[in-house]
Order: structure tokens, then sequence, then C-alpha cells
């Protein structure tokens, strides 16, 4: 037979750098030929030689209610013969608005954009601005898109400011960028010791979703909090991956159950938000908002942003998982998924962890959680890739790389989760 996505990826690498216009598509972490999807249903796609696969990438993160929802397909169809783009406002954005705000009652006002990584720079740009300084912290192993003040990852420790992790951008663009290790406290402290009246912001995943799934601990949060508050930084939460997919009122509110008056003072939005469509947001206090144009100094547009088909997607979507019983249906599926392959694991003899929160989880073949990205890096990355192609045979589709998170959708069943475990456990058993 011949392999239909091998030709494609064929085809596609004559044109298209690397055969994708994301790196992680071409399976290079993992080795293989990526799959070229030919459709998507409900928690399912199919690939170019008509194979079916369990999906929990769900476009990474965006799909919560599955591929092709026919409440939000309809909404989306409306919205098209309407028209596609018009570059002048509509209802529908301000309907967004109003109702990403009701959940996440940390922000009073919200800028929609089209990808996270202008959401992100954005918000950067906006904290520099409202704070009138240049210096900010990010942390090892969470990514905020590839703004290039943005792109730095290496745990370069202490004090030492960024290297870029990407040719293309110049050391003097990072220079502001300080690194510090995620759930550290003690370096924390001394960066804000050293650079406090500095620095413009922090910049955080609360649960990051880009070294798989680690959590930030309470005690780190809550200093984070106090630190800025001492400072006067802002706490940007980078939600891109968690807003409205480990909860309806996102990572804050996790948060904020354990930490009491808990918030954020900016939020980076996407995925979610856009059901699946281009469509980002940041947003944070009106005072903070309004420095934005057209009524304050920061400068930001977009010729696509609060585009109508866009905002009808994600709106629809919101509206979705905002109704009773979503919630926990999806919380319980998503850890049924996480304690089954901790079983099967178990019973392989496989050393194996595994966390979740609401509908985006994270496993690792080590026998505890990681606390940062270089413990999570400290991962059995041959035996990764081995569980991966296993899991892809039997038709189950996780992420291809072991620093990613997965997601589980509304549309995912029992016995999709039960027949995922099956194939995980037979996989196991020959790691
Ligand atoms: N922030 C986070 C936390 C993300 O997970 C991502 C994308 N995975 C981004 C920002 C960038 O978003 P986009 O790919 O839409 O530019």
């Amino acid at each position: 037979m011949t392999d239909r996505n091998q030709e494609l990826f064929d085809r596609a690498a004559q044109v298209i750098p690397g055969g994708v216009n994301s790196p992680v598509r071409a399976f290079r972490a993992v080795g293989g030929t990526p799959r070229f999807v030919q459709r998507a249903q409900g928690a399912y796609f199919w690939d170019a030689n008509g194979q079916k696969y369990i999906d929990y990438i769900g476009s990474w993160g965006p799909m919560i209610l599955g591929h092709g929802n026919p409440v939000v397909l309809e909404a989306v169809q409306k919205a098209a013969l309407d028209g596609f783009s018009f570059g002048a406002p509509t209802e529908r954005e301000i309907e967004l608005a109003e109702e990403i705000l009701k959940h996440v009652p940390s922000m009073e006002m919200v800028r929609l954009v089209s990808s996270g990584t202008e959401a992100g720079m954005s918000a950067l740009r906006l904290a520099r601005g409202a704070t009138g300084r240049s210096k900010f912290i990010k942390f090892e192993g969470c990514y905020h898109g590839h703004a290039d003040a943005l792109l730095v990852k290496a745990g370069s420790g202490l004090a030492t400011f960024g290297n870029p992790t990407s040719a293309g951008v110049p050391p003097e663009v990072v220079r502001d960028t300080l690194v510090l290790e995620y759930n550290n406290i003690q370096q924390l402290e001394e960066a804000f010791a050293l650079h406090g009246k500095e620095l413009a912001c922090v910049m955080i995943e609360p649960i990051a979703g880009n070294m798989n799934f680690v959590r930030a601990s309470v005690p780190f949060m809550t200093r984070c909090r106090e630190l800025c508050t001492q400072h006067g930084a802002l706490l940007v939460f980078d939600e891109v991956m968690s807003g409205f997919r480990v909860a309806l009122g996102s990572a804050q509110s996790v948060y904020a159950k354990a930490i009491p008056g808990f918030k954020p003072d900016m939020t980076v939005l996407g995925k979610v938000i856009g059901g699946g469509m281009p469509l980002a947001a940041f947003g944070g206090p009106r005072e903070i908002m309004r420095q934005l144009a057209p009524t304050g100094p920061v400068y930001q547009a977009g010729t696509l942003s609060g585009n109508p088909v866009a905002t009808a997607c994600g709106l629809t979507t919101l509206r979705e998982i905002a109704k009773p019983g979503f919630w926990d249906a999806l919380s319980a599926r998503t850890q049924s998924l996480v304690d089954g392959l901790t079983g099967a694991a178990a019973a392989a003899g496989v050393p194996f962890s595994g966390d979740c929160q609401g509908g985006m989880f994270g496993f690792f073949l080590l026998p505890e959680l990681p606390q940062n990205y270089a413990k999570v890096m400290t991962s059995d990355s041959p035996k990764f890739n081995k569980l991966f192609h296993g899991l892809l045979d039997g038709g189950v589709y996780i992420a291809p790389a072991l620093y990613e998170a997965g997601f589980v959708s509304a549309a995912h069943t029992d016995a999709d989760i039960a027949e995922t475990v099956r194939v995980a456990a037979d996989v196991f058993k020959s790691l």
C-alpha cells in the first residue's frame, strides 16, 4: 500500500520548510512520518491513508468540544454567510469580550487579537508601557509565543539575562529578559532583591503546558503575587493553553481557591476562546488596558483582530462550555484517562506519573511529577518515542514530543478512554 502521508510529507517538504507550518508537527523529536489530517469529527481524526485516531491533541488545545460540534458549526456557517472580515467593529466582538470577562473577573477589559504569540507580545508591551520599566521575568520551560523578547528558554540562572533560543534574535533584544527556574522561590526572591524596581512584569504559565504539564506550586505562586505587588511589577498569567481549558474560570480560578483573594494583574488567552479559529486575547484592569491605542500610548493593532467568523466560533464554544455539568463531566473523563494510564503503567512495571486539571493532562515516564523544566527533561526520551509510536500504531494520537501536554474533549467517550488505556497497556508491556 502506498503511504499517502509519506507522499504528502515529501511533496510538502518541497514547498514548505520542513513540510510543516509549525515545527512540532514534523515529528522531528519522535521520528517517523507526520499524519496528514483528512478530516476530523468528535474525538477522532482520519489521516491521508484513511486511518482513524483518537485525538488527544485537539489542535493543541482549542477543540474542547471535539471536532465539528454541531452548534459551533452552525454558528460559524451563519457568520460566514454574513461576511468573512470587515475591518470595522461588530456586536459579536462585544459579546465575546463580555463572555470572557464574565468568567475571568480579574480582567475588566480585553483586546482581541489573532494568535497567542500576538497576545503575549502585546501584553508584554503593555506591561512595559504601563510601568515604564523594561526588564521582566519569565521561567524556563514556559512558552509565550515566538515574539523576540519572549523567545528565551535557557535556565541561565539567577541574574543572568537571557540568551536567545533562536537564531535571528539579537542579544540586545533579550537583554531585559530574565529567565528563572520554575517553582524556585529562592531564585525569585533573589531576582526581586536585585532587580525588583526595574521589573515591568513576571510572565508565567500558571499551569505550564509547554514542558508537558507542570503546576506552579501554591507557595511559589503566592510568592510571585507578593513580590510583584511589593515591587510594583505586574503579574501576567499566560493562559493561552490553560484558559477555559483547566476550568471555566481558567487556571487563576484554581489558584484563587488555594490563595484567598488571589488574582493576576493581566491575563493572556488563546486556543479555546477561538474554538479552533485564529483568535486570542489579552486583558486586565481598566486603568492598564486604557493605556492601549486608541485611548493610550501603547500601540497595538490587527487587520483580522476580532474576526467575525472567529468570534462566532469562540463565542459559541464558550457558551457551550459554560453549561451546567460540563466541567464535572470533562474533569472526570480526563481523570479517568490519567488513572487508567497510571494503572496500566504500574501493572507493566513502567515508572510513570500523571496529573490533570479540567480537560488538560500530562504524564511522564518518571516515578514522580517533575517541578521544573530540567526535571521534565530527565524523562527517558527513547522510551517516550517508543510509547508514542506504539500508541500511534494502535490508533491513539498524543503529542509527538515528551514536553507537550495533552487534551481531552467533551466528545471523548468512556469507550474512547477505555480503548486508549487498552492500547497503552500493551505498549507499556513492550517497554
Ligand atoms: N502561550 C502559550 C502558553 C502557548 O501554549 C502558546 C501556543 N502553544 C502560545 C502562547 C502561542 O500561541 P500561538 O501558537 O497561537 O501563537
